[in-house]
């Protein structure tokens, strides 16, 4: 079959890979039919993720035809359209059984940072869904089958990324008619700002980045305020200035350790900052009102903990609350706001590609080029 693969910093390439077969019972192999590029994937296009190897295939945002099931496959069946969550896990565990399907400790052999489909050994070693098809672990866990009202560009956002922007937006605490804040427009931070608002009852929304296009997508679409960071001279005076000198109530982080900013490339080798700068994580403690809640959903690799002002977060009551999305917990009922359109989750894929163009996906997408928010591949 044809699989998107690593070969190294910057360098992916379509090949042919010999297709997976049920390795257990309770594993089913999937056709994929849509495949998304996520912002996470461009941590690992850049070599930023401990132990990412040549000829991983990346690819955690799927939906596809369940093609053949093992024997212990219950709840999906040959020909089911499905959605798959973008953590592996077994359903039955400990964290699983506390709704923490990211933590899975079931799926994971390498550690205990649960497991996720193409994204380094680091992260279990299973090869994504960039690809004509992929093995899905614990069937009768993760893949939900996609009522016909819902279309496939809407149902591979439930896979990942609209579901970490809502799960962004659900534990900034947001107080009834608060401000938040969202630093990051691309797909995570806008459906970040969409859930807040629709959501979670957020009164004002500002969004924070560089890219002009993303941040009118912002405003037109989420009913953001937006603030261009490259524009402002001081981000942080610049929010508390909108927020009455205080701070936004709640800061959400969908940029993770690749930010830019105040922390120029040259220097970071300098710091030790193996893999970017915090700097969107910085600006957020510092604008967060005290008292108030930071949400952290962009990504940090494992040894990535450098400058973060945590005396500053200490002394201002802050809360900090992060993570991998435990998908599970949220994709029935995104899927039924979906289903009966209180939500298009569709809203922001600007591009569809065949699978061999995926390297092109790649770099539109990290460049910001044509306009660029979200990839989807047609394998
Ligand atoms: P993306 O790369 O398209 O978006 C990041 C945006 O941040 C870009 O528009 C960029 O211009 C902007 N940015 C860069 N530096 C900034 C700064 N200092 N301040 C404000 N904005 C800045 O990616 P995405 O798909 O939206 O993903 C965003 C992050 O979320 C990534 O780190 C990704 O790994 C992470 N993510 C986490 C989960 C999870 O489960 N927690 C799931 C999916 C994605
Ligand atoms: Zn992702
Ligand atoms: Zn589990």
């Amino acid at each position: 079959m044809k699989a998107l693969s690593y070969y190294g910093k910057n360098d992916v390439r379509v090949v042919e890979k010999p297709r997976p077969v049920i390795e257990h019972p309770e594993d089913a192999i999937l056709r994929v039919t849509t495949a998304a590029i996520c912002g996470s994937d461009l941590h690992l296009y850049h070599g930023l993720v401990p132990d990412t190897r040549i000829g991983h295939t990346f690819g955690h945002e799927t939906v596809g035809i369940i093609e053949e099931v093992g024997n212990q496959v219950t709840q999906v069946k040959t020909g089911d359209r499905v959605v798959v969550p973008f953590n592996i896990a077994c359903g039955r565990c400990f964290q699983c059984r506390l709704q923490m399907y990211s933590l899975c400790e079931s799926a994971n052999p390498y550690n205990e940072m649960g497991a996720i489909y193409g994204y380094s050994h680091t992260t279990g070693g299973y090869d994504g869904a960039q690809a004509e098809y992929v093995r899905v672990p614990f069937a009768n866990t993760g893949p939900r089958k996609i009522p016909n009202e819902i279309s496939d560009e809407q149902a591979v956002m439930l896979a990942d990324i609209f579901t970490t922007g809502h799960f962004g937006a659900d534990i900034a605490d947001i107080p009834e008619g608060g401000t938040v804040a969202v630093f990051g427009a691309g797909p995570g931070g806008l459906f970040a700002m969409k859930s807040a608002k629709q959501f979670f009852g957020a009164g004002r929304v500002i969004a924070i980045d560089k890219v002009p296009y993303r941040l009118q997508m912002a405003a037109e679409q989420c009913g953001a305020e937006t603030v261009n960071f490259n524009e402002v001279k001081d981000v942080v005076g610049h929010l508390k200035e909108m927020t009455d000198g205080r701070g936004p109530d709640s800061c959400i982080d969908a940029v993770g350790l690749e930010a830019d900013g105040s922390v120029p490339q040259a220097m970071q080798g300098t710091f030790f900052l193996q893999a970017g700068a915090p700097t969107a994580l910085i600006w957020a403690l510092h604008a967060v009102r005290p008292g108030g809640t930071v949400s952290i959903i962009g990504v940090y690799g494992p040894p990535f903990n450098h400058f973060i002002p945590f005396g500053w977060a200490m002394n201002r009551n802050i809360t900090i609350r992060m993570g991998q999305t435990p998908v599970l917990r949220y994709i029935d009922d995104l899927m039924e706001r979906t289903r009966t359109g209180e939500i298009d989750p569709s809203f922001l894929v600007t591009h569809r590609l065949p699978l061999e163009q995926a390297p092109h996906g790649y770099e539109i997408f990290e460049r910001k080029q044509d306009n660029c928010v979200k990839v989807l591949l047609k394998p």
